[in-house]
């Protein structure tokens, strides 16, 4: 398909170690970078979030043989638990069978730098990055920004290295490069429930749970051991807020008042809580994503976004399945695949961004409004009747390989048509019936 050439990849994260397997299988010479000391000699700390993989995930990791190793230390979610104040209630996430799947970010990471090991990449930890050339796709290494660097050249650079890339850093001091960086003014904080003595889940294993309250929510996802990983969303200022949780008793109360059946589960609240850290979340943008045939950004390191929609690493994923597409059809001519790669690309990345943003407010606020719920269920029945008429916005971004920018266009237009059913007279009692089948189907003429 290639010639064989030498390619840097800068982050050993789940985009930089899969994207290492598909350059390894197209024959390339590959050498992985990270600043930080290799994730399968490291206890855990801090930071251990869980991720949802759907189908633009599973996709490319089939696409090199490997989705089956990973399912092995995944957790099929069908549904959503929703943690109302006084009940609790299920919404199916897709058809029968459909499922995304928790994860364990770092025991998956672990497994996908294993893979490209066997793959034949090579890893190179505790290894920073400073800067890169771009015109010779050389990389500048060294302990400290202002110390002595080492000059390592190669044939292309991947900067797979998250939000606050270095690789981008350099392209940002380009003329016409555009960038924006956008914080939201909520922080999350990453709580557990442990599991039972005898290793089972507290809470049901095959579920999404969440704790809707408006302005802020709770979500966990189950874990292999028997735990869930939780992770409180929450404005850092004001009223409900990360700020106004000061001390023990504050937090506990809240707890009580707010998320009453956490109490009994989350045995070590307060510890956790202040044990550890909130962090920022971040919408990242910019173009272009590559330079000549020489650098291209990958994953985070061109398109972060809020994690709302739990599709930031398959979004990730689905670059690499797209690059590689390029890579079968223009063969050894790189400056057509790359560019052919980010004119593709951006448009979905923008879209995910949007739809992640969007489902913050369906996911904090929205699971516990009842007009809300009224719109799935109909949406539900309906799309029952008619899956070749309706395919709910939820599943063409989860369950699917079409475009985000697909999703959001036919989201929008579906949206319109709920907005009128909702106005249907009595909708509350008859949202069932044939007529308001009917009606949908009109509207959708
Ligand atoms: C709270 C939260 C929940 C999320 N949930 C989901 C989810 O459910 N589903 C989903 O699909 N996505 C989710 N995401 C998004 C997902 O975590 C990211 O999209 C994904 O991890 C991006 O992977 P990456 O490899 O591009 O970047 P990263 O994971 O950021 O990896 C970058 C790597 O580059 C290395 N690096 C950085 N700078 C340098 C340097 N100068 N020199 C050398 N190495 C460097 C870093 O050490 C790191 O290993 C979530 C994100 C958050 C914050």
């Amino acid at each position: 398909m290639q010639t064989p050439i030498k390619i840097a990849v800068v982050g050993s994260g789940l985009v930089g170690s899969l994207l290492a397997i598909y350059l390894r299988k197209a024959g390339h010479t590959v050498h992985v970078y990270d600043r930080s000391p290799d994730i399968r000699k490291i206890q855990f700390s801090g930071r251990s979030i869980n991720l949802a993989m759907s189908n633009r995930g599973w996709k490319a990791l089939d696409g090199v043989g490997i989705g089956n190793a990973v399912r092995e230390i995944a957790i099929p979610m069908e549904k959503r638990a929703i943690h109302l104040v006084d009940k609790l209630n299920f919404q199916n996430y897709g058809q029968e069978g459909e499922s995304i799947y928790s994860i364990s970010r770092g025991i998956l990471n672990r497994k996908m730098i294993d893979l490209a090991e066997a793959a034949g990449a090579e890893f190179f930890f505790e290894h920073k990055i400073w800067d890169v050339s771009l015109d010779d796709a050389t990389l500048h290494i060294g302990e400290t920004e202002r110390g002595a660097w080492e000059d390592k050249k190669y044939d292309m650079v991947f900067g797979a290295d998250g939000a606050f890339s270095r690789i981008r850093h350099r392209m940002q001091r380009q003329s016409m490069f555009d960038y924006s960086q956008e914080f939201l003014p909520i922080g999350y904080k990453e709580l557990n429930i442990p599991a039972n003595a005898d290793g089972t889940h507290k809470l049901d294993k095959n579920s999404f749970h969440i704790w809707p309250r408006g302005e802020y929510m709770l979500i966990a996802l189950p874990n292999l051991d028997g735990s869930f990983t939780c992770t409180l969303f929450m404005p850092f200022e004001g009223e409900n807020s990360f700020e106004s949780l000061k001390d023990i008793k504050l937090v506990e109360a809240f707890f009580e008042k707010n998320l009453p059946d956490t109490i009994d589960v989350i045995p070590k609240l307060a510890e956790d809580f202040f044990k550890n850290p909130t962090s920022t979340l971040v919408t990242m943008k910019c173009y272009p994503w590559t330079y000549e045939d020489k650098i291209a950004l990958i994953g985070d390191a061109s398109h972060a976004i809020v994690p709302f929609y739990g599709q930031g690493m398959n979004a990730g994923f689905e670059d690499i399945s797209v690059l590689y597409e390029m890579m079968e059809k223009y063969g050894d001519d790189w400056k057509t695949v790359f560019s052919e790669y980010q004119k593709s690309r951006k448009p979905n990345a923008d879209a995910i961004a949007e739809l992640s943003y969007r489902n913050f407010l369906e996911m904090s606020s929205k699971t516990a409004d009842e007009n809300f719920l009224l719109q799935k269920k109909i949406e539900k029945s309906f799309s029952d009747k008619h899956p070749e008429k309706w395919i709910p916005l939820y599943s063409r971004v989860t369950f699917s390989d079409r475009p985000y920018t697909e999703a959001l266009a036919i989201g929008d237009y579906q949206n319109s048509i709920m907005d009128e059913i909702l106005k249907v007279e009595n909708i509350a009692e008859i949202w069932d019936s044939k007529a308001v089948e009917n009606k949908i189907l009109e509207l959708l003429k």
